[in-house]
């Protein structure tokens, strides 16, 4: 488990790999309430150590609070009480300036990828292996591109690390910096499991087991698509419960909202209204 003491990241039982190196690219500290807001980033680096050693450099004119390696390692660059620059020009929900309402965790994840004769390579050109290989389209963009997977490891790592600052401080926010620069930014992307992870720290859900709602409807109904995705949450950007429903399965609907119905049949979830019939 991990904890925060003085505002830096303890693991009692010595499982995790935390170190500390201190970046001289911070400003002072957060004013009283604050830090509200996580802010998940990519490094588009080659490594944890690369990153978190430029991220000390002055000349990067950029930090970030965390740096998380492939295995679950962790480098903090500053304590948690301080501002450090990982967010530039951004805005979410009337604010701006985001460096100075969040926290920054930089992932070492190579981000979007670009598609050789070779396979898929990296902005420092290295070729990564098919399975390591994400294909999405970024949720602001239409086409479909190839991105590095994020190890288990790492996103088990950053969901324990927003745990313990989700108890720390006051965060209501977890974004992409995508979500706050998305003129600029395109991290974490789409191989980055946000909307679970938001759910799970904080809303306390887990997403194979989405929230009863209550059993208001009792209809029966047929898909009539042949493959019906069924989603965590009414909307086409929420993850997957399963692999989609096929043709004829039967479901129960118990709920409506929008142009989307809860359904039940041996799994539940949320599914476009569009393609079901009722009998
Ligand atoms: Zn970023």
């Amino acid at each position: 488990m991990i904890a925060i003491e003085e505002h830096k990241l303890k693991d009692a039982e010595g499982k995790v790999k935390i170190s500390f190196q201190e970046t001289p690219n911070v400003s002072g500290p957060f004013s009283s309430g604050l830090p509200d807001t996580i802010v998940i980033h990519y490094t588009a680096g080659s490594s944890a150590a690369s990153s978190a050693s430029w991220l000390q450099n002055p000349k990067a004119k950029a930090s970030a609070h965390l740096v998380v390696g492939k295995k679950g390692e962790i480098i903090q660059l500053a304590p948690f009480d301080i501002r450090t620059w990982h967010a530039g020009r951004s805005s979410w929900k009337g604010r701006s300036g985001l460096n100075q309402y969040s926290i920054g965790i930089e992932i070492d994840n190579a981000g979007v990828l670009t598609q050789t004769a070779e396979g898929y390579m990296t902005n420092f050109s290295k070729l990564v292996s098919n399975k390591n290989v994400v294909l999405a389209a970024h949720k602001l963009d239409s086409n479909q591109r190839g991105w590095e997977a994020y190890t288990a490891e790492q996103i088990e790592a950053v969901e324990e690390i927003c745990l313990a600052l989700v108890e720390t401080y006051n965060i209501t926010e977890i974004v992409g910096h995508d979500d706050i620069a998305p003129s600029r930014k395109r991290d974490p992307g789409p191989a980055f499991p946000m909307e679970s992870l938001r759910n799970r720290v904080l809303f306390g859900r887990d997403e194979d087991l989405p929230d009863e709602p209550d059993d208001t409807l009792d209809e029966l109904a047929i898909v009539s698509a042949d493959n019906l995705n069924i989603r965590t949450s009414p909307g086409t950007g929420s993850s997957l419960v399963s692999n989609p429903l096929p043709r004829g399965t039967k479901v129960k609907i118990t709920k409506t909202q929008g142009g989307w119905s809860y359904v039940k049949t041996d799994i539940e979830g949320w599914v476009s209204n569009q393609w079901l019939r009722t009998v």
